[in-house]
């Protein structure tokens, strides 16, 4: 059986004895012919769904036209998403990479460099409890993610956490040696964490009275996610350095460290990679995000959140769900007891995947273009699930 040789895997990962095999918008299949309902997407990755059209053309050109120039050179593709990139960010800079990490790693070393050059030799980057920025030893340093402290001694320097949503809180932690500010504009792996409303506006002016960056991690919520192109935008505010990945690829791997003039102080040979920028990921990564930009596309993430928040919170207290919370397609539900990871199990067993950030905690993260009747059918199998306690 294909499932036995899971004993050659590395990483001690719990899930369950299927083997996903294919998949096509909103819906998954195991090697046993089970059908999925799928509100996981590959970890809010696949912002089309699975296998969209304007994907597989983009994989099918571009593998016989040029796979990889090699960093050394210009390709076509990097260059395109990278000015497409630049014009919806209004930034300047793009780098690509591999993953969402590589991104932030990217962030850090600009900023380290921007410290070294322009503030003294300033190094330190405040960021947030609970935060999550990825699992290199700098990004898990960087993250405020409970489960990693004490993990991997000893840890990278560099790093103050400050709680989440409190701007004075960051305003308290700089000092001579701050260089920047790092924040989820909303955290995905804490479970949904929305701020109050002004909160980036105003590490926006901390961060000018202090002349030290502002960089947000948009891993997760970038590219559409939450209902504009990026998340900070609907704030209005202007970041020095932004990160992108997840959605970037719509599930290949791509991922890019975005920054704005004043921030971006590479000199050659700083920063790079074998895969980085190579044409057939950008060719994606801009079939992607041309189907995101399209006219309507982020109004149809904005209505359709909108029904998935309705939706869930009309199933009521009783049914144990006690807030609904989120912005676009990245919601969470909280319940009254901590019992999401047996909700999540009982859903999947009825074919529908959710995922359990928290043990009180559901995240919902569909294909941006999920249906108004996939939603339908989620919150029918969420309900079940949930009057089955
Ligand atoms: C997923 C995630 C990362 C890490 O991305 P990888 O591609 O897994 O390295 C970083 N930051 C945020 C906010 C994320 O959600």
């Amino acid at each position: 059986m294909l499932i036995e040789q899971k004993r050659h895997l590395l990483n001690p990962v719990a899930r369950p004895d299927r083997v996903m095999v294919r998949g096509k918008g909103s819906e998954l299949w195991d090697d046993a012919g089970r059908r999925y309902l799928d509100f996981v997407q590959g970890w809010a990755v696949n912002a089309l769904g699975h296998c969209p059209d304007e994907i597989a053309g983009a994989l099918a050109r571009q593998s016989t036209t040029l796979v990889n120039a090699s960093p050394a050179y210009h390709n076509e593709c990097e260059l395109a998403l990278a000015s497409r990139v630049a014009a919806l960010s209004s930034m300047s800079r793009v780098f690509f990479c591999n993953s969402g990490a590589e991104a932030n790693e990217g962030a850090i070393k600009l900023a380290r460099k921007w410290g070294t050059l322009h503030r003294d030799g300033a190094y330190e980057i405040v960021t947030a409890v609970n935060s999550f920025h990825g699992r290199t030893l700098a990004t898990m340093a960087a993250s405020g993610k409970p489960a990693f402290e004490g993990l991997f001694p000893p840890a990278m320097p560099g790093f103050v956490k400050v709680p989440f949503g409190d701007a004075d809180a960051v305003r308290r932690a700089i000092h001579s040696k701050t260089v920047a500010i790092l924040v989820e504009p909303i955290q995905g792996e804490a479970g949904v964490v929305v701020p109050e409303a002004g909160y980036l506006g105003k590490l926006r002016e901390i961060a000018d009275a202090h002349d030290v960056l502002f960089m947000v991690d948009e891993v997760q919520t970038g590219i559409g996610r939450t209902g504009t192109m990026f998340a900070h935008q609907h704030d209005r505010v202007a970041v020095d350095v932004m990160t992108l990945g997840k959605g970037l690829g719509g599930g290949v791997p791509l991922a890019a460290t975005v920054a704005s003039e004043r921030a971006s102080c590479f000199s050659p040979g700083e920063q790079g990679g074998t895969f980085n920028g190579n044409p057939l990921m950008t060719a994606v990564g801009l079939a992607v995000v041309d189907a995101v930009a399209k006219p309507g596309f982020l109004e149809s993430v904005r209505t359709h959140g909108e029904l998935l928040r309705e939706s869930l919170a009309s199933l009521g207290a009783q049914s144990g769900i006690v807030e609904v919370r989120g912005r676009g397609l990245l919601v969470a539900a909280r319940l009254d007891m901590a019992r999401a990871e047996s909700v999540r199990d009982a859903a999947f067993e009825r074919g529908l995947l959710i995922n359990a950030p928290r043990p009180d905690t559901l995240r919902f993260m569909p294909a941006l273009n999920v249906t108004e009747l996939e939603i339908a059918e989620m919150i029918d199998v969420l309900a079940r699930v949930l009057a089955e306690r």
